[in-house]
């Protein structure tokens, strides 16, 4: 795999130019794509246009935005959701935001303390017994070996604001009833965010996307048409686009339903924090059944989520009085300050969608609207952001005339597979939060197999005030397994269960909330990279629903390692950046990594031939080992003449245990083809071949 793909990477241009030549026609579209004087004198056909105005549809925004590439944003709602609903930003997703001017930072700076939110707690209620505790941060987690960023705990809506607030500093307006340009904006300018616009139908020619827009105006129900060269469904889990494109869903249905009650309460807040501070609370007692997500205790905003099982229980069974209710049973005292702010039923599903890019390469689909997990470990948002970032840099390549369309054919290649392996490991994640319950004699598959027998079965017969009696009746018999008189040291049945808890718990056999391996360590075998049969991907370990360490790795198509280097003509500046620092996020751009080796300088002389003949921006690092900080100023000046976009770096990690590893990566050349080293092209890893440069 990806001997030459570096060359091969170029070589799209290779495509690009005779296509050119021989469809002078196609030619000239083209170049109206790529130029944004045309685009500015004829804005009736936008480049990009995005449905929906989620997480991943703004981040989306962004990224092209801070390429250059102008886009419009349509969201149906009038304003912004505001339930809190996501909150576990991964890993990868804060190395992404950590590109996008200190929207990592910020984040850090306003979530709350890694403390109050590290911990799972299993408990009776959440001022009675406490069955069991997990702490999911580990130290490495804060020694920035593997990442220069953290995870962080933060509640969507609260990232949506800043989103958008980063989308105004870009200079996109918010179009919406209170906004001061109007809800309408007539011509669009690709740089707007359309609220209150639902897409409704979608046509293609080989020329365009036309989406249909309805929208109210003076309580009249109008609609108005978008043309775009590409369209980006990131209209979340019921996609509209998906289903305009008639694109199915493949997967398990309806894991399991629920109702998200959105409350606020310091005083709860001020309890939690002072006495069990943690993110998630499991609740099991005799009167109720849930899991409460503390998104901040200092402010006292909670998520309380509960089993819902419809027919025969429907919205009005959970009233914000009922649900009042509900909450003091789970928190076992009085509070006076439950403030029950919103309640709304979802379904919980493991689907991906077929395709993610379709109708010649235009319309693609991003986020929830091309998969939809259980939220076990966070996936959703975080696995939609990366698809954002993945489509961005190919988008931009195609409209800045770096690549041809089948480019954007790469993203459903690089992240179809990734989005199967993560759904895979949300179900794996979920049937681990299942063991506790199992445990405590509430085996919810049994709850679930009942709630089908009277639906389906002998029960569907029976009129629906008697099921939905039948159903009470089964599930308070089940919740009596946890009363004090079973559920203590005393009572056989009882210690044997709580012996079987803290196994599960001490074996990280419960729900886990991080998967390094997986967040970091994912890697795309095929797709932009050009596959080369010398290299066999090997495939990627099955999840196990356990956490498990990553390892840094060099193969194509592998996230670029981090490691914390020094930029030398800043030196002696003591300032250390990550490898990351070295991808431009702004302009699609190639970036060269070597090791201050001759066949490694000839190599780099190669690529920046090749770039000057394709008209690609290309940047040189050559990474010097801690000890040569001298050898640099004789070396790859001369090296590297007549070229300039290279910088001198130098490894600032002696202490990591990846270093030999890394240095050893940038100079040993692979036995299967001499002259190999690593090319890091925006943030993976492209293999370079010597050879088919000279
Ligand atoms: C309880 C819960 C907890 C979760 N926790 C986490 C977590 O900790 N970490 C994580 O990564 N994920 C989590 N998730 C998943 C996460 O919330 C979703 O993956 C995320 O919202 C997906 O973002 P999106 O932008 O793709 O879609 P959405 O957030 O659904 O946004 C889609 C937008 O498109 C708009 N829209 C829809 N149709 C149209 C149309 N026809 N025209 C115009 N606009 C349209 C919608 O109004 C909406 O604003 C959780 C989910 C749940 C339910």
């Amino acid at each position: 795999m990806g001997v030459s793909g570096f060359i091969k990477g170029f070589s799209f241009l290779r495509r690009t130019k005779p296509r050119a030549r021989f469809h002078p026609y196609a030619y000239i579209q083209w170049r109206n794509f790529s130029d944004s004087r045309i685009l500015n004198r004829n804005d009736s056909l936008l480049p990009v246009l995005i449905v929906g105005a989620g997480p991943v549809g703004l981040v989306l925004s962004i990224l092209l935005n801070k390429f250059g590439i102008k886009c419009t944003v349509l969201e149906k709602n009038k304003i912004f959701s505001k339930h809190p609903q996501a909150h576990f930003i991964n890993n990868r997703t804060m190395e992404v935001f950590r590109k996008l001017d200190g929207l990592a930072e910020e984040i850090q700076r306003s979530q709350p303390p890694v403390d109050l939110w590290r911990k799972f707690i299993y408990c009776t209620s959440l001022t009675g017994s406490i069955l069991g505790s997990v702490d999911h941060m580990h130290p490495k987690d804060f020694e920035k070996v593997v990442s220069p960023i953290s995870v962080a705990h933060f509640s969507q809506y609260k990232l949506t604001r800043i989103l958008v607030k980063m989308l105004e500093n870009l200079g996109l307006g918010i179009h919406s009833l209170e906004g001061p340009e109007g809800l309408h904006p007539e011509p669009l300018r690709g740089r707007e965010i359309l609220m209150g616009h639902e897409c409704v139908s979608i046509d293609t020619t080989d020329e365009c996307v036309t989406a249909t827009v309805s929208f109210s105006k003076e309580g009249k129900l109008l609609t108005r048409k978008i043309q775009s060269k590409i369209l980006i469904g990131a209209d979340g889990a019921g996609s509209t686009v998906r289903k305009l494109v008639g694109i199915q869903l493949k997967g398990e249905k309806d894991l399991q339903k629920l109702v998200s009650v959105h409350f606020w309460s310091k005083e709860l807040g001020q309890y939690l924090l002072n006495k069990r501070p943690g993110m998630l609370f499991f609740i099991f007692n005799t009167e109720a059944i849930g899991v409460l997500v503390a998104h901040d205790l200092t402010q006292g905003e909670f998520v309380l989520q509960i089993p819902f099982y419809p027919p025969q229980q429907n919205l009005e069974d959970f009233s914000p009085e009922i649900c009042k209710k509900l909450i003091l049973k789970m928190v076992g005292q009085e509070l006076s300050d439950i403030d029950v702010i919103d309640i709304k039923p979802w379904v919980m599903h493991a689907e991906v969608a077929e395709r993610f890019v379709c109708g010649n390469n235009q319309i693609m689909l991003c986020g929830d609207a091309a998969h939809r997990f259980p939220p076990a470990g966070g996936f959703g948002m975080n696995t939609g952001i990366q698809d954002a970032h993945n489509l961005a840099w190919k988008i931009a390549s195609l409209l800045k005339g770096v690549a041809p369309s089948s480019i954007l054919a790469t993203y459903e290649t690089e992240r179809k597979p990734i989005a199967l392996f993560n759904t895979a490991l949300s179900v794996q994640n979920f049937r681990a939060a299942m063991a506790v319950p199992a445990t405590l004699g509430l085996d919810p598959t049994v709850a679930n197999s009942v709630h089908q027998v009277i639906n389906k079965g002998v029960g569907s017969i029976l009129p629906s005030g008697m099921q939905k009696v039948i159903l009470d009746g089964i599930f308070s018999i089940g919740r009596s397994q946890l009363s004090g008189l079973i559920l203590n040291e005393n009572n056989p049945l009882g210690s044997s269960r709580l012996a079987k808890l803290r196994h599960i718990f001490e074996e990280g056999k419960s729900l886990q909330l991080q998967f390094p391996a997986e967040d970091l360590g994912f890697r795309y075998p095929e797709g932009a990279l050009v596959p080369d049969s010398k290299d066999v991907a090997s495939a990627p370990e099955l999840p196990t629903g356990r956490r498990r360490d990553y390892v840094p790795c060099a193969d194509p198509g592998s996230r670029l390692p981090h490691m914390n280097v020094r930029v030398l003509s800043n030196f002696p500046s003591e300032e250390t950046i990550s490898t990351h620092d070295l991808v431009s996020v702004d302009k699609v751009e190639f970036l060269l990594i070597i090791a201050p080796v001759e066949e490694s300088y000839n190599l780099a002389q190669a690529a920046f031939k090749v770039a000057e003949e394709y008209k690609v921006s290309t940047k040189v690092c050559v990474l010097w080992p801690a000890d040569t900080v001298t050898g640099f100023q004789r070396g790859s000046k001369a090296k590297l003449a007549p070229w300039k976009n290279y910088s001198d770096i130098i490894e600032d990690s002696s202490h990591n245990q990846y270093r030999k590893q890394y240095l050893e990566w940038l100079k040993t050349p692979r036995t299967w083809n001499t002259g190999q080293l690593y090319c890091f092209m925006h943030n993976k890893i492209l293999e370079f071949d010597f050879e088919s440069l000279t």
